[in-house]
């Protein structure tokens, strides 16, 4: 991808920036990812009982985040990272009025209750607890997503490839999550790829995920670069769009997750002919 020396040097500060708050969230989830359930408790342990939730789930239409609890979880481990993810949060200054020290201690007290509106991506949730204690809203949702990420992403890696492959609707069959980027794999399959638990799912690339509408008329792709491993495709009905990796044609692999930093400047492509992303109506609360 290329574009003018500026926009190049602002693209590269904001990578930078991302991949730093990325490396952060890492470190902070480092007490969850140093023990195997990452903070759900042994009765999720094992591909069976992953499978269950996966069939009830399918057989409701609802992704496996929605079927799970507060009581999912084991809360010794939650509280080590939550200790640790205020820490990273704090070295990073984004919050800089925020004391650390409180915001774990309110935190602390509050995760029974932040564990549902996390789980269900509530994120009018967040925009309360900030007005009641007094904490910048980014700070707590980026604690309380992250705070939960390795379970999801533990639950996606023992997920059955039968259901994924199966399930229908854009939303993410693991976390809920609305996708941007689609994986257009070497068997020449596209899937879309969820950037919070990575899980790769079924999507039909000629019907649009926003508004239904179908078929290869309907739709406009646009390649992006000179490899042609980068595509933006849009509905010529909603102006909806999601960003196509071509990982065939990639010189290097985006690292795990990271997809939808690393294609940002497609976002910027896409918002100069005035398409909208697909996570953003959820975004809004629409
Ligand atoms: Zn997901
Ligand atoms: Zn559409």
């Amino acid at each position: 991808m290329s574009g003018s020396p500026v926009d190049e040097q602002k693209h590269s500060a904001r990578l930078h920036q991302k991949l730093q708050l990325a490396e952060a969230i890492r470190r902070g989830q480092e007490p969850l990812w140093d023990v195997p359930l990452r903070g759900l408790k042994p009765s999720m342990a094992g591909e069976e009982s992953i499978k269950e939730k996966q069939k009830e789930g399918f057989s409701q239409s609802l992704p496996v985040s929605y079927l799970l609890d507060e009581d999912d979880y084991d809360y010794q481990t939650l509280t080590r990272a939550l200790m640790t993810l205020v820490y990273e949060a704090h070295e990073l200054e984004i919050d800089t009025k925020a004391d650390p020290v409180e915001l774990v201690n309110r935190l602390e007290e509050l995760l029974p209750e932040l564990i549902g509106p996390v789980l269900r991506s509530d994120h009018g949730y967040f925009e309360s607890l900030s007005g009641r204690l007094g904490f910048s809203s980014l700070a707590l949702s980026m604690v309380g997503g992250a705070l939960l990420q390795p379970s999801m992403i533990y639950m996606a890696s023992n997920s059955n490839r039968e259901y994924l492959d199966a399930w229908d609707i854009k939303i993410c069959p693991i976390c809920g999550r609305m996708p941007s980027v689609v994986i257009k794999t070497e068997s020449g399959v596209w899937r879309f790829k969820c950037s919070y638990c990575l899980t790769e799912y079924r999507m039909d690339i000629f019907r649009c995920p926003h508004c239904g509408s179908e078929g290869a008329e309907s739709k406009e792709f646009l390649l992006v670069g000179d490899a042609k491993a980068y595509e933006i495709a849009s509905c010529l009905k909603c102006r909806h769009y999601f960003k196509i990796i071509n990982t065939n044609r990639l010189d290097e692999q985006i690292p795990d997750g990271l997809e939808d930093v690393y294609t940002e400047q497609l976002d910027e492509v896409a918002h100069q002919r005035g398409l909208i992303r697909l996570d953003e109506a959820s975004q809004n609360g629409q």
